[in-house]
C-alpha cells in the first residue's frame, strides 16, 4: 500500500507539495512555495508536516517557484536526500532558486532599513547559501530516461509542456502481482506554444493528479500574435511606455519570440525591447542553450543561424544603474521586467514611475493569483501600494491570458480522452475551488470517472 498527502495546491494554485509513502520509501513531489494572499504566504514558515530528514527524495516537475522554491528552505530543514528533475529544470531552478534568495535577502534587509515588517529584525526564509546546497542534491534525467529506486519502482519524466524542462512523473510499481501506474501532472501546457513541443500523452494510469488553473475557463481562440499587436500598437498610440510584467521564465521568452515575429512581418514597429531582469536575461540564455528542448521549428530556425529569442532592437539590462536609466528615459519602449504578478523584483520600479501617467501601458501576460498587486491592480483597484507608498492607477491596464502557459479545461479533457482506461482515481490539484470543482464535473459527466478534490492535509491510502 502507499500513502498519498496533499501538503499544498490543494484548493488553491501555490505550494504544489505531494507526499507519496512508498514501499518503505518517503518521496516528495514538487517542493513549492506558497504565494499570494498572506493566509498562504505565512505556511512557508510553519514547520514542514514531517521531517524533511525523513524524505528519501524529492521530485520537481518544472521550474515554476511554486513547484519548487521551497525546496532550500527544506534542505535547510534537514532534507540531505537526491532531487530528480529534467536537465533544464536542473538548469533554471539554480537560476530561480538563487535569483528568489536574494530577492528574500533583499526584502528583509529594506524591510528592516525602512521599519515596514512586524518582525524585528525582519528575516529572510532562506539564504542564497541555503539555495547552493540545495543545487548540490540535484540529480538530473533526460525525458524518458528510466529512473529505478527500488527494484520494482520506475520513474520517468514526460514532457509537459508548459515550460522549458516542464515535465509530468510517471511511477510504476506493481502490487499483488499487478502493475500499478500514478501520474503527478504538474502544471499542463497547451499544444502549439512558440518554442516548446506538445505534452505527450499518457497511458495505463491508476492514480492521476491534474490541475486546474483554467478548470473553469476556455481560453477561447484569439490569437496571441494578433493579441500582443493589437496591444503594442495601441500603446505606440497612446504615446507612452509599454510595461510587461512578465515571469523571467518561459514567458519572457515567449514574448521575445512573439515580438521578433511581429517584427518581422511587420506587423509592429521596431521599438526598443527592454529585458530588465537579470534572472530573465539568465533565463534566455539556458533557451539559447538548450536546443533539443525546444520544438521543431525554433530547432529549424535555430540551426539556420536566427537568434529566436532576440528582436531587432533588444537591451538585456543587467545593472541598476541601467535599470534606472531606462525608468527615467522619455522615448517609447517596451519594458518586460519581473515579476509577473508584481508581487516584487525591478517592475516594482517601473510601475511605481508609470502607473501614475495616462499614456502609459500596463500588459499583464498571465494568470494574476488572487491576493497579488497584479491581481489588484487588473481587478481595477484605484490606487496601489509599492514600497510603502500609495500609487494612483491611470495607466492603461491591459491583461492576456492568451499567452497562458495553462491548458483549459478543453485541452484538459482532450488530453484525458486520450487514456486507454480510467484512472481508479483522479485528484484535481493546483486551482481555486471553483476552478477545481468545474473541472471535477466536467470529468465526472464526460467521462464517469472517480474525481476527487482533496483538502490541505488530506491523506489517501493507494493500492500500489
Ligand atoms: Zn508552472
Ligand atoms: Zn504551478
Amino acid at each position: 500500500m502507499a500513502t498519498l498527502i496533499f501538503l499544498g495546491a490543494s484548493k488553491t494554485v501555490t505550494g504544489s507539495r505531494y507526499l507519496l509513502d512508498i514501499h518503505g520509501k518517503r518521496l516528495l513531489v514538487d517542493c513549492g512555495l506558497f504565494q499570494g494572499a498572506k493566509e498562504f504566504r505565512r505556511k512557508n514558515w510553519e514547520e514542514f508536516p514531517v521531517p524533511p530528514a525523513s524524505i528519501d527524495a524529492v521530485f520537481i516537475t518544472h521550474a515554476h517557484s511554486d513547484h519548487s522554491a521551497y525546496l532550500p528552505k527544506l534542505c535547510k530543514e534537514g532534507f540531505a536526500g537526491k532531487i530528480y528533475c529534467t536537465h533544464a529544470t536542473r538548469d533554471l531552478c539554480e537560476i530561480m532558486l538563487y535569483d528568489t534568495a536574494h530577492l528574500m535577502e533583499e526584502d528583509a534587509r529594506w524591510a528592516n532599513k525602512k521599519g515596514f515588517s512586524k518582525h524585528k529584525p525582519a528575516l529572510p526564509l532562506y539564504t542564497a547559501q541555503d539555495a547552493k546546497r540545495a543545487l548540490k542534491l540535484f540529480s538530473p534525467l533526460h525525458y524518458g530516461e528510466d529512473l529505478f529506486l527500488m527494484d520494482d519502482f520506475r520513474v520517468k519524466f514526460k514532457d509537459a509542456g508548459h515550460i522549458l524542462g516542464s515535465s509530468f512523473i510517471d511511477m510504476k510499481t506493481s502490487f499483488n502481482g499487478e502493475t500499478k501506474k500514478i501520474v503527478f501532472g504538474g502544471d499542463f501546457g497547451r499544444p502549439d506554444r512558440p518554442i516548446l513541443r506538445n505534452p505527450v500523452q499518457a497511458f495505463n494510469v491508476d492514480y492521476l493528479l491534474i490541475e486546474a488553473t483554467y478548470g473553469d475557463r476556455a481560453h477561447g481562440d484569439a490569437d496571441p500574435y494578433d493579441e500582443i499587436a493589437r496591444v503594442i500598437n495601441d500603446g505606440v498610440e497612446r504615446g507612452g511606455g509599454i510595461i510587461i510584467p512578465s515571469f523571467a521564465v518561459e514567458r519572457t521568452q515567449d514574448l521575445l519570440y512573439v515580438i521578433r515575429e511581429l517584427e518581422e512581418a511587420g506587423r509592429i514597429p521596431v521599438l526598443p525591447v527592454y529585458v530588465d531582469s537579470p534572472m530573465a536575461i539568465d533565463t534566455t540564455e539556458i533557451f539559447e542553450k538548450r536546443i533539443s528542448d525546444q520544438d521543431l521549428s525554433s530547432r529549424v530556425l535555430t540551426i539556420k543561424g536566427k537568434q529566436i529569442l532576440r528582436p531587432k532592437n533588444v537591451h538585456f539590462v543587467k545593472s541598476v544603474e541601467e535599470s534606472k536609466a531606462i525608468n527615467t528615459s522619455k522615448g517609447q519602449a517596451i519594458i518586460i521586467s519581473a515579476s509577473g504578478m508584481a508581487t516584487g523584483g525591478r517592475v516594482l520600479h517601473h510601475l511605481r514611475k508609470r502607473l501614475r501617467h495616462r499614456e502609459n501601458t500596463i500588459l499583464f501576460v498571465g494568470y494574476q493569483v488572487m491576493g497579488t498587486r497584479g491581481r489588484r491592480i487588473v481587478d481595477g483597484q484605484k490606487t496601489i501600494r509599492i514600497h510603502g507608498q500609495e500609487i494612483p492607477v491611470k495607466a492603461h491596464v491591459e491583461c492576456l491570458d492568451v499567452f497562458s502557459a495553462h491548458a483549459d479545461y478543453y485541452i484538459m479533457l482532450a488530453w484525458l480522452m486520450g487514456f486507454n482506461r480510467p484512472p481508479e482515481k483522479t485528484f484535481i490539484i493546483h486551482g481555486e475551488p471553483d476552478a477545481c470543482e468545474s473541472l471535477a464535473e466536467k470529468i465526472r459527466n464526460r467521462f464517469g470517472w472517480d474525481v476527487t478534490i482533496p483538502n490541505l492535509g488530506d491523506s489517501f491510502e493507494l493500492e500500489m
